[in-house]
């Protein structure tokens, strides 16, 4: 079964991709929490959850009332038709974790439809589950947000560390890059060690580091800091530009 959380056509708000027009969809459910993260959402049945800023795309136990269970592809490219977008336009798939379906016939066909039509594919995704190339060679056309979450998330070391996935996603793929949200608090506590161990696994891979919040003032908060810290360290700093215009809203 595939959860779509919700889908909307917008510009790339972080990454190697910043500001490109692109369609996200969001899909649901996730094999970590990240609880360290902090943010909170309301539930349906009214309870608090703590997470990630997308917690309501990532617990299934309380959110998954408000998901759309995918049981065709067509469902899914349906969605295309939805806006009226520019030729081939890119496209996100995120979450939660878009790989937790990366074994599923309908979410490969998915993959090979929209590859047919020229789009280029980008996941967003923790890094932490391997995808099988040899036997899905569609995801050879894919590029890999590398999301890779830090001791920040309060993951435990070997849920969140997967470095065959780090390197195979890495090597692979048709692109990949590291993505990690830092902030001040973090840059203090030594993360930087963590960032250099993790790259290890992917010595070439590009690595942006993104200010970590759920909300402008949080990121806001985290930006200079940050940019101290990439500038010190000679990685690239990655704006949430979404969040710095949008806030905490949502897609459609
Ligand atoms: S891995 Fe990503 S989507 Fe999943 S809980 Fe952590 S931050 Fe959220």
């Amino acid at each position: 079964m595939i959860y779509l959380v919700e889908h909307f056509y917008s510009i790339q708000g972080e990454g190697q991709f910043v500001g490109t027009p692109s369609l996200f969809f969001r899909f649901g459910g996730c094999n970590m929490r990240c609880e360290g993260f902090g943010c909170s959402e309301i539930a349906p049945d009214g309870s608090k959850i703590i997470g990630c800023d997308t917690v309501y795309a990532v617990n299934k136990e309380h959110f998954s009332k408000n998901w759309v269970n995918i049981t065709t592809v067509d469902q899914l490219l349906t969605i295309l038709t939805l806006y009226e977008l520019p030729h081939a336009v890119d496209i996100v798939l995120t979450g939660g974790e878009p790989l937790i379906y990366a074994n599923d016939e309908i979410f490969i066909d998915f993959l090979e439809q929209l590859h047919k039509r020229g789009h280029r594919i980008t996941f967003e995704t923790n890094g932490s589950l391997a995808v099988d190339f040899a036997k899905y060679p569609i995801f050879k056309e894919c590029i890999f947000a590398l999301s890779v979450k830090l001791s920040n998330s309060n993951e435990p070391y070997k849920k969140r560390i997967n470095p065959d996935a780090i390197y195979s996603l890495a090597t692979y793929s048709k692109d990949a890059f590291f993505k990690f949200s830092i902030d001040e608090e973090s840059i203090n506590l030594g993360l930087e060690d963590e960032i250099t161990e993790i790259i290890t696994h992917a010595p070439k891979t590009k690595v942006y580091c993104m200010p970590l919040g759920g909300n402008k003032a949080e990121v806001e908060k985290n930006t200079q800091p940050l940019i101290e810290f990439c500038k010190a360290k000679g990685y690239n700093f990655s704006d949430r530009l979404h969040i710095r215009v949008w806030d905490e809203n949502k897609g459609v």
